[in-house]
């Protein structure tokens, strides 16, 4: 069994206290075991002292080359991490890969990033104003690394890519990183961030990493510290008004929940690439990593008049996936588990909360018997669909406008086709992530972007046209905004340079305008 360790001020510790044991959710086998860190505070300081004036000390383009060499390091330990994802996280091959190369991909495009970032030691974020008409002074900000640890907390569902994406966006910006994974799929992240030590050659404290409950982490944070958490809404209300976070002003983020919607247009009918398109969306949003992922979708709103073909073509083929749902170290399988008893559980007490407002069309909560698994084995539910009435869609009390069930779920909404009908389902939700609007209708388009974008972090404009080069809306890239208001938490994460704004410290610098063009550069002479 594997022992996971913390890696803190620079050693490893093995943690103390009572053990936890991770496990292989098909099976159920023990697979790994961790104990609760100590010594949280004396981590943090030696990565604000030692960690931050090394990575400070480099230059953007420095930082950048790291982030590159980490991404091929990583790269070329790739089948064994696929491996240990099939192990401890239930994930499908492709379900691994989608979370590794995910990591990669932002290591290399934050590294690419970092030539456009110039030489200095701060990025000039505006161009120099007059602070009033006729005067010789200017204004001008400039973005510089923040003074303390960047503390990442993640989630469960993508043990690699949050880890690493994160942790991309806070190295070139200039911070070090005290990283936590979710503690019930620590194994793929503690294997990550063992080879970032091992073999990285990493600035001294620039990395840090927490395996296990986050004990009292929070109560160490200081005001140049920055909290980026991805997690459940109510975890992140705890983080966000935890008393030392308000009293210190420490700056957070928060990526939660999303109940995200796609819109099926009134134009879009079978036969044509933008429904077939649809489809493959749909059920991939649902059933990828079992439906564990903040972007998969949860309502699908399609016009009444077609219900019924949306119902059939979408019933049909999540009994595919249903009847290929098993142990994913079986290649023919398509879906694997919930990550643990605990989703498990929380997912059906979830179905039970959305049979108050939908029907249930397909899909057997209580099924017990999956591929190559023992009767009863393993924390699996197939793809469930429900439906509900056009009254129901338009209700923001119904569950599926406030209930995320983590796992392969979703509900059909039937609206009548208008902008303003699908504005009220899609806001009801208060904040998501992210929503598709397949249409063709370039009317209808205009006014759905001016309808559903106030409410959501990404909209993704899915047309006949673009059908073939469309990709599923919860793949997120690394130069996109990931986030959402409200509900989704209010957060913003990666969308290139404007993700590195939340490890910086934007100042306005003022004085006089040849000085200030001297110190800044040609952005500032243009005044
Ligand atoms: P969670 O239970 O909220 O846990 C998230 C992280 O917070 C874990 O690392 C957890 O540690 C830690 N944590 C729990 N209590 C804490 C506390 N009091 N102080 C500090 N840290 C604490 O969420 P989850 O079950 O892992 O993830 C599923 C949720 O994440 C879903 O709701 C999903 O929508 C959301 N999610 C959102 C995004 C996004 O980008 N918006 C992405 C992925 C997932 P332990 O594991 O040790 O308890």
């Amino acid at each position: 069994m594997m022992q996971l360790k913390s890696y803190l001020a620079g050693a490893w510790h093995e943690g103390q206290g009572d053990r936890v044991v991770l496990h292989n959710p098909a099976t159920e086998a023990p697979m790994a075991e961790l104990s609760r860190a100590t010594g949280l505070d004396e981590a943090l300081q030696h990565a604000r002292d030692v960690g931050g004036p090394a990575l400070r000390a480099m230059s953007f383009a420095e930082r950048g080359a790291l982030l590159k060499r980490l991404a091929k390091l990583l790269h070329g330990h790739r089948e064994a991490l696929i491996e240990i994802a099939i192990d401890n996280g239930g994930n499908t091959r492709g379900d691994a890969k989608f979370d590794i190369d995910g990591a990669t991909a932002v290591l290399a495009a934050y590294g690419h990033l970092a030539g456009e970032l110039g030489e200095a030691p701060w990025i000039v974020a505006d161009e120099a104003v007059e602070i009033m008409r006729g005067s010789k002074i200017r204004a001008q900000s400039v973005l510089l690394p923040r003074h303390g640890v960047a503390v990442h907390i993640n989630a469960f569902n993508f043990p690699a890519w949050g880890m690493i994406g994160k942790l991309a966006v806070a190295w070139l910006a200039g911070m070090p990183v005290l990283s936590k994974p979710a503690t019930s799929t620590a194994a793929l992240a503690a294997r990550i961030g063992e080879i970032l030590v091992e073999e990285g050659e990493l600035p001294a404290g620039a990395f840090s990493m927490l395996i296990g409950p986050a004990g009292d982490l929070l109560d160490h944070l200081g005001p140049q510290d920055v909290v980026a958490f991805t997690g459940s809404a109510d975890t992140g209300a705890t983080i966000r008004t935890h008393p030392r976070v308000v009293a210190q002003g420490v700056r957070v983020n928060v990526e939660a929940d999303s109940l995200n919607a796609v819109v099926i247009g009134p134009d879009v009918g079978p036969g044509t690439e933008l429904f077939d398109l649809m489809i493959r969306d749909c059920v991939i949003e649902l059933t990828q990593k079992a439906g564990q992922k903040c972007t998969a979708t949860r309502r699908i709103l399609v016009p009444q008049d077609r219900l019924e073909s949306v119902r059939e073509v979408l019933v049909d083929r999540l009994r595919e996936v249903a009847s290929k749902t098993g142990d994913p170290a079986n290649k023919e399988v398509r879906m694997g588990p919930l990550s643990t008893a605990g989703q498990l559980r929380d997912a059906r007490a979830g179905l039970d909360a959305l049979a108050s407002s939908a029907t249930r069309i397909s899909g057997d909560p209580q099924r017990q018997s999956f591929v190559d698994v023992p009767e009863g084995k393993g924390w699996f539910l197939e793809p469930i669909l429900f439906e509900a009435t056009p009254q129901a869609a338009l209700d923001p009390a119904s569950s599926f406008h406030r209930v995320e069930v983590f796992a392969p779920v979703a509900t059909l909404l039937p609206y009548d086709g208008t902008v303003a009908a699908a504005a009220r389902i899609v806001s009801a939700a208060e904040g998501s992530l992210v929503s598709t609007v397949y249409t063709d209708d370039r009317e209808f388009l205009a006014d759905a972007v001016a309808e559903l974008a106030p409410f959501l972090g990404r909209l993704v404009v899915a047309d006949e046209k673009a059908a073939r080069a469309s990709l599923s809306p919860g793949c997120v890239f690394p130069v996109v905004n990931h986030g959402g208001p409200g509900r989704a938490g209010g957060g913003g994460e990666l969308g290139g340079r404007v993700g590195m704004e939340l490890y910086m410290q934007r100042t306005t610098i003022q004085g006089g305008g040849s000085q200030l063009a001297r110190l800044l550069g040609k952005s500032a002479r243009k005044e």
